[in-house]
């Protein structure tokens, strides 16, 4: 059976002193939970600390965003290349937070998977529709369009061994989280999407879902099949709430 997934998402939390304490916290439990693969993505000053605070530990860790170019005149970005240089195995791409509040385009966010893609880096491209568009009936259309963006300018085979969470926006820090047959039916949308243009590299995709996963519901969404894991915002700032979740997995 592939582990599952338990990556923390730090977002614009943290300083020095507190992520060395919950860092520290982290790993006391979650060593011998080998059944877990858990990620840290943090903001990007901290990737220095977090690469000597997680080496060698089994944890490993990412940045929040990339750059879809290279290098070069681009100020205030940062590349995939400089990502690796701290030991960043993951990144997350495209999340609502983002491509709401910068205007980034399904393009955008095509480009910056395919940028990780090509540096080893391995995306984490969040989807999800707004709930205006649930109550539309329309949020498979929404994480369709996502999705294929990715297909049509690259191919579907760039999803192989990447990963895409399903975060619908109105479950990320509103405490309401999606039901497990909400989540497993959107998960399998996305599984379907993926191996209707490639079979192989949906068979090697990971669907973690995101959007107020704390330590209740974690139990029921972490046993279902069809979700490989989850992505964490709030209760990983909480070691002791973030360990209750990487418990949870089966
Ligand atoms: P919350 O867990 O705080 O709802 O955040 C979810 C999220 O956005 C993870 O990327």
């Amino acid at each position: 059976i592939p582990h599952k997934l338990v990556v923390a998402n730090w977002k614009m939390h943290g300083n020095l002193a507190r992520n060395q304490v919950l860092i520290k916290e982290y790993l006391q439990a979650l060593n011998p939970l080998a059944q877990t693969k858990v990620v840290v993505c943090v903001p990007y000053p901290y990737l220095a600390q977090i690469q000597i605070l997680l080496a060698n530990t089994g944890v490993a860790w990412g940045a929040q965003n990339l750059a879809k170019f290279e290098q070069g005149a681009h100020t205030g970005e940062v590349s995939a290349e400089m990502l690796k240089d701290f030991g960043a195995q993951y990144v997350i791409i495209g999340h609502s937070e983002r491509s709401t509040a910068y205007c980034e385009s399904d393009e955008n966010i095509a480009e910056k998977f395919m940028m990780a893609k090509r540096h080893g880096l391995t995306p984490i491209l969040c989807v999800g529709e707004t709930l205006l568009e649930r109550e539309a009936g329309v949020m498979t259309r929404v994480v369709g369009k996502q999705l294929e963006t990715i297909i049509r300018l690259f191919g579907a085979g760039a999803f192989a061994e990447s990963i895409v969470s399903y975060e619908p926006i109105w479950a990320i820090g509103t405490g309401l989280a999606a039901s497990a047959e909400q989540a497993v039916a959107m998960h399998q949308f996305i599984r379907d999407t993926v191996a209707a243009a490639d079979s192989a590299a949906a068979s090697t995709l990971k669907i973690l879902y995101g959007g107020s996963v704390n330590p209740q519901n974690a139990v029921q969404l972490l046993n279902q099949k069809e979700i490989d894991g989850a992505l964490v915002g709030r209760c990983s700032l909480d070691a002791e709430q973030f360990i209750k979740i990487c418990q949870a997995v089966p």
